[in-house]
């Protein structure tokens, strides 16, 4: 549970459409909501290293304090994306903390959804968790690597 999670926000660029969705689910997705009163929380949806868990699961955490905090389980049921809060998890239901991933899982569920809340992520590649360095590839938050390794079915 304990993954190096870094960020590079000097190449963070804003997620739009089917982007959020890839984004979150590539593995090593770092991302930041933003309201429009400039709020913002950032959450990582990291992959399970171990295999006990299905290839859809994804650990939330949140960085809360300057720490990682562990939310609950992104997963995936009938195409759509859910949330499953821990039962160990400190944040109230109606924390903004937890609205926050439910927003990013409606924006996931809805690509062409009209919203003034904003999703970055934080220049990393969401596959591999490195930092994107070429623009064209920022846009989309994949580095060219493992945007052909996707392609490709990996
Ligand atoms: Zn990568």
């Amino acid at each position: 549970m304990n993954t190096q999670i870094s960020m590079f926000p000097e190449s963070s660029h804003i997620l739009k459409g089917e982007n959020i969705r890839n984004y979150v689910e590539g593995g090593h997705a770092v991302v930041t909501l933003k309201s429009p009163t400039g709020k913002h929380y950032t959450y990582a949806f990291n992959k399970p290293t171990d295999g006990k868990y299905t290839p859809d699961k994804r650990f939330v955490k949140v960085h809360y304090n300057n720490e990682w905090v562990y939310l609950g389980m992104y997963y995936n049921s009938h195409y759509q994306s859910c949330f499953k809060k821990s039962d160990h998890c400190l944040f109230p239901d109606f924390d903004e903390v937890i609205k926050g991933v439910k927003y990013i899982i409606k924006m996931c569920n809805t690509p062409n959804l009209v919203t003034p809340m904003e999703l970055y992520h934080e220049g990393v590649c969401c596959r591999c968790g490195r930092r994107l360095t070429d623009p064209k590839f920022i846009e989309r938050g994949i580095g060219p690597k493992c945007a052909k390794m996707s392609m490709i079915g990996g």
